[in-house]
């Protein structure tokens, strides 16, 4: 009874979530979506025998030294080591960060330029994008794209503007040029990307820095370029040359989720150019952004641990040879896909217009994979190789199965 009256009253038509949420879960969900038709295959045909290359979720466990830290960071003894710090991070992390930063790029990195942050998703999103946007502003983002990107833009009232990248995935100076215009805050640039995995030559970015300094000055104010780099040290022997020496206005964001393979501690950090112009307002700005948005401050076992991991990374030769061994067997079954120079993901072409179908023709193989719709490029499908090898071994005459079908 009182569920017809409630019924009638109408409210309980409205969704518990909000409509935007709502909608915004419906059109995102293609990893999920496939990570859900992954637990109902592994449940059907057992865990080993389904192949999963959906998530980028790192297979390396953290080296050693990088448990050791982190047990030291959280036997500490001293007094307040648990707690609250300022918002911008412990003053001594923020210095082994930006020592280890200035010895790498040669610029002149203080702990005021840094701001420790919740994983790069934390930085990006929370930080970021809220120091920088105000509703209506547009960010540059190039498909094919890291899909939360649509919605970090989102959270904070940004419009995002999507511009394909060129052959092989990468930059296309005239396309951005022609999306810059009166409301363009920023760019995003990711790389080694994911989906892709290329990696952004040193002339594309200095070529990309002298249009952004142009168009900065033809609009009047300055467009930011964020680089987002999760993966800079899980690169194959070519160079990932850092952003800061091609444009002023440059801020990176990072974490240690790849890198140290620690993506459930949540822990990076936002370094801003000393070069960039009211560099102090700006961090000043990020640093409230991270408080007032209900972070706080990143986790403090984790900064703690981190400050002595600067320039520690997981052995990138492990993805290194998987990518060798799945690039070189895909391509030989006629598969068309751009080498990777870093991350750990391939980005083949679909074998048949509709990328969705394509990815339901490997799932009869039980190889998951996300079709190229949920990166913002339709006719490609995501393959992320953080796996075992035996994942590997074990899924190449599924897919060439499925290739065999449209060979001539
Ligand atoms: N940016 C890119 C391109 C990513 O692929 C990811 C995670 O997969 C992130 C950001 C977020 O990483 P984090 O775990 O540091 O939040």
């Amino acid at each position: 009874m009182t569920h017809r009256r409630t019924s009638r009253a109408g409210y309980l038509c409205r969704p518990v979530i909000s409509r935007k949420l709502a909608a915004s879960m419906k059109g995102s969900s293609w990893i999920r979506r496939m990570f859900e038709e992954g637990t109902r295959l592994k449940a059907e045909h057992g865990e080993e025998n389904v192949f999963d290359f959906s998530l980028g979720n790192p297979v390396i466990e953290p080296p050693d030294e990088v448990r050791r830290a982190l047990v030291a960071a959280a036997a500490e003894t001293s007094p307040g080591a648990h707690r609250y710090m300022p918002n911008a991070g412990y003053p001594a992390v923020r210095e082994a960060v930006a020592r280890h930063l200035a010895s790498v790029t040669g610029a002149p990195f203080e702990a005021r330029h840094v701001v420790m942050c919740v994983g790069a998703g934390g930085g990006l999103n929370v930080v970021l994008l809220k120091t920088l946007l105000d509703p209506g502003d547009e960010v540059i983002l190039l498909a094919p794209y890291f899909v939360e990107y649509l919605f970090y833009v989102d959270n904070h009232g940004g419009v995002a503007r999507i511009v394909e990248t060129g052959a092989s995935f990468q930059l296309d100076l005239d396309a951005i040029a022609a999306a810059i215009g009166p409301r363009t805050r920023a760019i995003l640039v990711n790389s080694p990307n994911n989906p892709t995995g290329v990696v952004y030559p040193k002339e594309s970015l200095d070529a990309l820095g002298a249009l952004l300094r142009d168009a900065s000055a033809r609009i009047g104010h300055p467009i930011a370029l964020v680089t987002d780099e999760p993966y800079r040290h899980i690169a194959y022997g070519v160079e990932v040359p850092w952003v800061f020496a091609s444009y002023e206005n440059t801020i990176l964001v990072t974490s240690h989720s790849k890198d140290l393979a620690l993506p459930g501690e949540r822990i990076g950090y936002i370094a801003v150019s000393p070069s960039l112009p009211g560099v102090d307002e700006f961090v000043s700005g990020a640093t409230f952004a991270t408080r007032t948005l209900g972070f706080v401050n990143a986790p403090a076992i984790q900064q703690r641990a981190v400050a002595s991991l600067q320039g520690v990374t997981v052995d990138a030769a492990v993805y290194r040879r998987k990518r060798d061994v799945l690039w070189g067997a895909l391509t030989s079954m006629g598969y068309e896909v751009v080498k990777p120079g870093g991350a750990f993901y391939l980005f083949p072409r679909s074998l048949q217009e509709d990328d969705v179908a394509f990815v339901k023709e490997l799932q009869a193989e039980l190889i998951l994979t996300v079709p190229g719709v949920g990166f913002g490029r339709p006719g490609h499908l995501r393959v992320s190789y953080c796996v075992l090898d035996r994942t590997i071994e074990r899924a190449l005459p599924g897919f060439d199965r499925v290739a065999k079908r449209y060979r001539k």
